[in-house]
């Protein structure tokens, strides 16, 4: 099993298929880009594939993410997902995803076997879209999410950032978009994580700031059980149910004490924490010939040192020096 000293057991592997994406969402990269890996350094298909079924077979992972980056962006995709599909025993798979390109893509990876999906939607407002993601591509992720649940991927979930003075408006009008569309929405707070570090804690919209522009419209109550485990969500009712809304606050009600992922970039380096410093290399070792046994051992040892908490609020928090789109969200 994949524990470290502080007990927790990783059980969730999020693996990015790519650094590169079609999207630039300033939470996330500058505008401009960033430089890519260069395509010798991303694991191929055929080592994604090793490592997933050596976390499966020897290290105790039921659940494989797929993300970047944008994974919809790798070629092969559908292929990758239906080989995860074959490991033994069968983890549960899901993708987290821009949704450009889902509109063509929902059916060939849903029949592959993606049994859940989360689509990142910031606003329903295509000039803002713009704003956001540099890109006029508002219908397509609409199109993308619509195709999920018709090709039948359920749950469909929906990720919003809100950012202040740019969406931080759309709270209760995203709600009202997922519930009529039968997604399930899930607000995440932001993360230093953006490559140009222009992450501000005064610019962050909290959870409590989240809820309370929700509850004029909407009678929020918990949901029951109100034991988190390891799922970051805080999950309410809305309106007595049965539909619900997730808030994240990863930076104000952080729940790294329950925390059981571990991630896999798309170079072959194991991080044990989304704010990890360190990374361990399971490319080099793997192209050097070595085995099943070396690369879990490896891995585990990364996982073991597992910090306890992400340090966000600590005086001497540093940002990791990968952002969000080379660790994989
Ligand atoms: N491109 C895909 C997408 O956007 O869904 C997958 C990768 S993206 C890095 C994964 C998730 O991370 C998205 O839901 C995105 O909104 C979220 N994300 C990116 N940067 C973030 C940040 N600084 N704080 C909080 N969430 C962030
Ligand atoms: Fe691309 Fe996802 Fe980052 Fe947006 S959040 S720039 S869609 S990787």
């Amino acid at each position: 099993m994949l524990a470290d000293s502080f007990g927790r057991i990783a059980t969730d592997l999020r693996i990015s298929l790519t650094d590169r994406c079609n999207l630039r969402c300033s939470y996330c990269m500058p505008a401009e880009g960033l430089d890519w890996l260069p395509g010798p350094l991303l694991l191929t298909d055929d080592e994604v594939i090793r490592l997933a079924r050596i976390g499966v077979e020897r290290l105790g992972i039921t659940e494989i993410r797929f993300t970047g980056g944008e994974p919809l962006l790798r070629r092969g995709l559908p292929t990758i997902i239906a080989r995860t599909a074959r490991l033994r025993p069968r983890p549960e798979i899901s993708l987290t995803t821009n949704a450009i390109g889902l509109a063509r893509l929902a059916e060939p990876l849903h029949a592959a076997g993606l049994d859940r999906i989360n689509v990142s939607l910031d606003t329903l407002q295509p000039a803002v879209f713009k704003t956001l993601s540099k890109r006029d591509r508002l219908a397509d992720v609409l199109a993308g999410l619509a195709a999920a649940t018709a090709a039948g991927i359920a749950p469909v979930k929906v990720n919003s950032v809100l950012m202040r003075g740019i969406n931080d408006g759309e709270a209760a009008s995203l709600l009202r978009y997922c519930l009529a569309h039968g997604y399930q929405l899930r607000f995440i707070e932001q993360m230093p994580l953006d490559a140009q570090h222009g992450w501000r804690r005064e610019n962050m919209v909290t959870a409590d700031e989240i809820l309370a522009a929700l509850s004029p419209e909407f009678s929020l109550t918990p949901d029951e059980p109100a034991e988190r485990g390891a799922a970051p969500a805080e999950i309410f009712l809305v309106d007595g149910g049965p539909a619900r809304v997730g808030v994240i606050g990863s930076v104000t009600r952080p729940f790294c004490g329950a925390c059981d992922r571990v991630r896999l970039t798309a170079d072959g380096q194991v991080r044990n924490c989304l704010f990890a410093r360190e990374e361990s290399d399971l490319r080099g070792p793997m192209r050097s010939g070595a085995t099943d046994g070396e690369l879990a051992a490896l891995w585990l040892r990364a996982v073991a040192a597992k910090l306890p908490g992400h340090g966000i609020d600590d005086p001497g928090f540093l940002q990791p020096a990968r952002p969000m789109s080379a660790i994989g969200g």
